[in-house]
């Protein structure tokens, strides 16, 4: 159970102009550490939700999420936010680096304030070559590729080695060959570092190619099975 996460009748409603919306109904899952996980549905489905109370960016209205044997829904802010220090990164379909910092600026960024043992700027540039682009340390995201942009995310996502990867459509705006170069980076953490990952995709078959595949309709889990690694 240590580094898994469990989801028990998670719901999440939104409130505005007097209308409710139930982004998520009666969600239970348990996210076992090191798995490779995909989640498929329809726009509006409730993905990007489950993603964003997973990595506590947001809390359930309804249920429990616990860590382990860490209760963490209800941590304070600041615990919260030394939770996804400790135990997530996230990628996101558009990037969102900082356009005014270099690359390996943008990989270092989330040690900023944060007491790290580590050379930081030695750790952040390994990471760079780790994800091919040690030549672009000094680039600024504008003088990079979409694909380039991503990888920078991903090593940004790392930098302080979380147990968890969660990515929003981390390959819904690049073309398949690049996507595909994302893919296999994700794959390869998650095989040789035992990162977990969660990712969520419009592509069925790259859903198709997780260990895991969740699949939702209308804020509800509609099928969740293993899938047999090809
Ligand atoms: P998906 O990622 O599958 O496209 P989302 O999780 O973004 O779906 O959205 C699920 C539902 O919750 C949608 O009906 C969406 O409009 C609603 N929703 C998501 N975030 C908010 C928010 N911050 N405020 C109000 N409604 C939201
Ligand atoms: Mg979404």
């Amino acid at each position: 159970m240590q580094d898994s996460f469990i989801c028990q009748q998670i719901g999440k409603s939104f409130t505005g102009d007097g209308i409710e919306t139930h982004a998520l109904t009666d969600i239970n899952l348990t996210l076992e550490a090191g798995d490779f996980i995909s989640i498929i549905g329809p726009s509006g489905s409730g993905k990007s939700t489950l993603l964003s109370l997973i990595g506590t960016l947001d809390r359930p209205t309804n249920g429990t999420l616990s860590y382990g044997d860490q209760s963490i829904h209800h941590l304070k802010s600041r615990e919260l936010s030394d939770f996804r220090f400790e135990n997530v990164g996230f990628i996101f379909q558009q990037f969102h680096l900082i356009p005014t910092l270099t690359a390996l600026e943008n990989v270092m960024a989330p040690l900023f304030g944060r007491k790290v043992t580590y050379d930081k700027k030695e750790r952040a540039l390994s990471l760079l070559e780790k994800v091919g682009l040690a030549d672009k340390a000094g680039s600024l995201p504008s003088q990079l590729s979409g694909g380039q942009q991503q990888r920078v995310a991903v090593a940004r996502a790392l930098v302080h080695e979380p147990k968890w990867l969660l990515a929003d459509e981390p390959t819904g705006n690049l073309d398949t060959e690049t996507g595909e170069i994302i893919f296999n980076l994700l794959r390869s953490l998650n095989e040789e570092k035992g990162c977990g990952v969660l990712f969520v995709t419009h592509d069925p078959a790259l859903a198709e190619r997780a260990n895991r595949k969740i699949e939702m309709r209308d804020g509800l889990i509609i099928e969740d099975r293993r899938l047999v690694r090809t």
